[in-house]
């Protein structure tokens, strides 16, 4: 039995790739390790519920406000118009997009992968079995990593896979308090403080009966776990159950190349794919198991090694902008708590909330009113060189 693809990973990115090629008529394998949650906020835009046809079965809460917290807590709310965010619960989420793929017709196999191995007998995929911790080899044409942030596959194969840039982010699960004046369990809460990520933001996400409250940081030596507590005690929800602590690296900048140039192409956070500002990665998640799929088949049908890349032009010709445009965010206003308290005050120009909230809803930067561009671009330059007061909007 020879596989078209065996993919490692079955997370957002390696279920819809092990998707994509069953219901294309490929001989597909899933391999996943199971046995573990993933810490995940869980937020989803719009666009991937349509673009990955998501029932509303598993979507946990519609959110319709975010609100933007500033070093001196100045609140902005942003409202969320035309839709909703979509939270998911990762620990049914991804099990959903298991199954999907299995009914496909992809097999799954449950167990931790090894190496790759290459000879005479052709390539093979090898894992130890979860049930009998025998070692398994599938031979396979292909292979696709979406093993995740810090994937073996990517350490393996591809150039710099051993070296992208991370931040660790940490939250907790708790049980959703009754809505307050501070939780309200259709709104997320995003707060820039320094005091409680020097570097990146905290957050609280309701999910309907629990919240996910946690922060990241890319510093060494950041107390991630006190600053949650404070967070949380910030928002009035130290005396909620605690469900769950966990924590894991999101992967900061995509690699500059998914494929080793023969059989292996990476997907999602195994390829370092994760929107700068936000550290969003479902949604690139699921769009690059689909463009790995995509590569895959053009490579199965030509023989061509170099169609793998395709994924990465595919990815990148739909999503740099978006990227570029959050990584100059992320430069310019995650830096100090004078630039975080400037980027909450940009956030209450309804320009800036359209435009913002345009691009993490569709995936698309809008053309807005060319004078609100302008305006916009004002603003911004005179808050960055400090021209106006931050507690001026
Ligand atoms: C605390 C936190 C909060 C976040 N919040 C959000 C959010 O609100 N919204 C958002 O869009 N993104 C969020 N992200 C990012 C998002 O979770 C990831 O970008 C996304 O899960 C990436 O999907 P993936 O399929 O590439 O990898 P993963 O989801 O990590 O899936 C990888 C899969 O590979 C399997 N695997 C790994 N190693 C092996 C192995 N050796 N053998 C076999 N199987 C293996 C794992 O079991 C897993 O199922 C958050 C991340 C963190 C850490």
């Amino acid at each position: 039995m020879i596989y078209d693809v065996v993919v490692v990973g079955g997370g957002p990115s390696g279920a819809t790739a092990a998707q994509d090629l069953a219901d294309a008529g490929h001989k597909v394998a899933m391999l996943d390790r199971a046995g573990r949650i993933k810490p995940c906020g869980g937020a989803v835009p719009p666009r991937l519920i349509t673009d990955f046809n998501i029932p509303d079965s598993q979507i946990v809460a519609k959110i319709n406000t975010a609100r933007m917290i500033s070093p001196t807590q100045r609140q902005v709310d942003i409202p969320i118009e035309n839709g909703y965010v979509g939270m998911v619960d990762r620990e049914h989420f991804d099990e959903y997009l298991r199954t999907r793929a299995v009914d496909a017709g992809a097999d799954r196999h449950t167990g931790t992968f090894i190496r790759i191995m290459r000879g005479p007998n052709g390539t093979h995929v090898v894992y130890r079995d979860k049930a009998t911790r025998e070692e398994v080899a599938l031979k396979t044409k292909l292979i696709i990593g979406a093993d995740g942030a810090r994937s073996d596959v990517a350490r393996a194969e591809v150039p710099g896979g051993d070296t992208i840039p991370y931040v660790i982010a940490y939250h907790e699960i708790i049980k959703a308090p009754e809505p307050t004046a501070s939780y309200n369990p259709k709104r997320c809460d995003v707060i820039y403080d320094g005091a409680i990520s020097p570097d990146f933001y905290g957050w609280v996400f309701p999910h309907g009966t629990s919240a996910s409250v946690g922060m990241g940081t890319g510093l060494d030596g950041v107390d991630l776990k006190k600053a949650t507590a404070d967070l949380r005690a910030n928002s009035g929800l130290s005396d909620c159950e605690t469900i769950r602590k966990e924590g894991a690296p999101i992967p900061l900048k995509p690699l500059d190349k998914w494929d080793n140039g023969t059989d292996v192409v990476l997907a999602g956070d195994a390829a370092g794919v994760v929107a700068p500002s936000s550290g969003e990665g479902i949604y690139y998640a699921m769009a690059g198991g689909r463009v790995a799929a995509t590569a895959a088949q053009a490579c199965l049908r030509s023989g061509k090694a170099k169609d793998l890349q395709i994924a990465r032009k595919l990815f990148m010709k739909e999503h740099k902008t978006v990227f570029k445009v959050l990584g100059a965010m992320q430069d310019a206003y995650y830096r100090s708590d004078d630039r975080r308290e400037r980027f909450v005050s940009l956030c209450h120009d309804v320009d800036v909330q359209r435009l913002t909230f345009e691009a993490y809803m569709n995936k698309k930067l809008v053309k807005a009113r060319p004078m609100a561009h302008l305006k916009i671009g004002i603003k911004n330059l005179a808050h960055l060189t400090g021209l106006v007061s931050p507690l001026r909007t």
